[in-house]
């Protein structure tokens, strides 16, 4: 049974059951101080309530940060609709969980708008549109972004240009050794785009039909734990969270690491033993913010496509370079110079609504 940690500063923390399933609907909305809070539904099975009811207040707490380090003008939730083990989501009983959702974001009037998280997709958002406009993430077809795929590649592309930029001073990614760990949605479109421009390219993944996407780009084929410790320029961690353990750090033999999978720290002070060891860690939260910020740039702020993308380009490099220097002229890890940049950025949006 997971430890339950119930952080106390979340503006709601709702668990009301969804009126056509049953099943629990659980809804975090941790901060509106800089706008609507947004943040995705995650539709998935739980071993227990416990780690549901940790997820939905630990995420939605995340995304303020992330919101607050982009300056996005948007606040944190979170959704979570826990399935209990061996349940079978049908279409019938998924359609049912939207609309439930739908229903109980609809209620809270803006406050939070739900966006597309694990379990979800574009299709999913369109489905809850129907009930509530409080949704983003959408399907281009129904004038959206089409969910956040495309713009968390954009931001962590940038990411990694900017470090490259910052650290390594190459302007672009030909000749690097760049080692990419998943090859879903996101570390696809990064391998593709490297190996056109003449990267020397790593790549694994643990769905073995990813190996054709390694040949027809010319890229070596590794198990994941290998494309881990690879002697590279960028380790770019696309696939889970938790993977830069205080057991990896000796091991690693990357020069950056940049990457968009959530929480790749699994405790805040791996931070500081990368630094020790002259490893330029791009905090998760700074470098995947693209998705968030891509959508709700089209969605809510009504840019254009091409818009949108350079607004998130500049807003990730800046946050960047940022990032990079403040670590590098107080001598404190990347992590800590970019909760130090968010939490700043929320307080004096916090102080200027007192005021008002
Ligand atoms: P995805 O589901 O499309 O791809 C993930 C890939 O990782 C899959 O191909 C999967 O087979 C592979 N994988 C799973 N476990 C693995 C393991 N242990 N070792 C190696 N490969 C493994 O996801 P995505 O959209 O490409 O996102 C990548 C990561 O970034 C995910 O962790 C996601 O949570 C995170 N992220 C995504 C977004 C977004 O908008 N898509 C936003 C922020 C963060």
């Amino acid at each position: 049974m997971a430890e339950l940690f119930i952080p106390t500063d979340h503006e709601i923390f709702q668990i009301k059951p969804g009126y056509r399933t049953g099943l629990p609907v659980m809804i975090g909305v941790h901060s509106t101080v800089l706008g609507p809070a947004v943040g995705g539904l995650r539709i998935k099975h739980y071993d227990d309530s416990a780690t549901a009811i940790s997820d939905v207040l630990r995420l939605s707490q995340a995304m303020t940060v992330k919101a607050a380090a982009i300056d996005n003008g948007t606040g944190g939730g979170k959704t979570v609709v826990p399935l209990p083990s061996g349940f079978t989501l049908t279409p019938q009983i998924k359609e049912a969980i939207l609309l439930d959702v739908a229903d109980q974001v609809h209620s809270l009037d803006g406050t939070y708008h739900v966006a597309p998280d694990v379990g979800t997709g574009p299709a999913d958002i369109d489905i809850i549109r129907r009930r509530t406009p409080f949704a983003g993430g959408y399907s281009k077809e129904a004038g959206g972004a089409g969910g956040t795929t495309f713009g968390t590649y954009v931001g962590v592309d940038t990411a990694i240009r900017a470090t490259v930029g910052s650290v390594l001073q190459k302007t672009s990614m030909k000749g690097l050794r760049v080692s990419i760990v998943g090859l879903g949605g996101i570390g696809t479109l990064l391998a593709k785009d490297y190996a056109k421009e003449g990267a020397i390219l790593t790549v694994a993944d643990i769905d073995q039909s990813r190996k054709a996407l390694a040949e027809e780009i010319g890229a070596k084929w590794v198990t994941p734990e290998e494309a881990m410790l690879e002697s590279c320029d960028v380790l770019a961690p696309c696939a889970l969270g938790g993977v830069l353990t205080h057991e990896i750090v000796p091991q690693l033999s990357a020069h950056i690491i940049c990457g968009a999978a959530n929480n790749q720290l699994t405790n805040e002070d791996i931070a500081d033993a990368l630094l020790a060891r002259n490893i330029v860690y791009v905090p998760d939260f700074i470098a995947n913010a693209g998705g968030v910020m891509y959508a709700t740039g089209i969605e809510l702020h009504h840019r254009t496509e091409q818009g949108s993308e350079k607004h998130t380009r500049d807003g990730i490099k800046r946050n960047v370079e940022l990032v990079l220097d403040v670590s590098k002229t107080d001598k404190i890890s990347t992590h800590v110079a970019a909760v130090d940049l968010a939490l700043t950025r929320l307080k004096a949006a916090s102080s200027h609504v007192s005021q008002r």
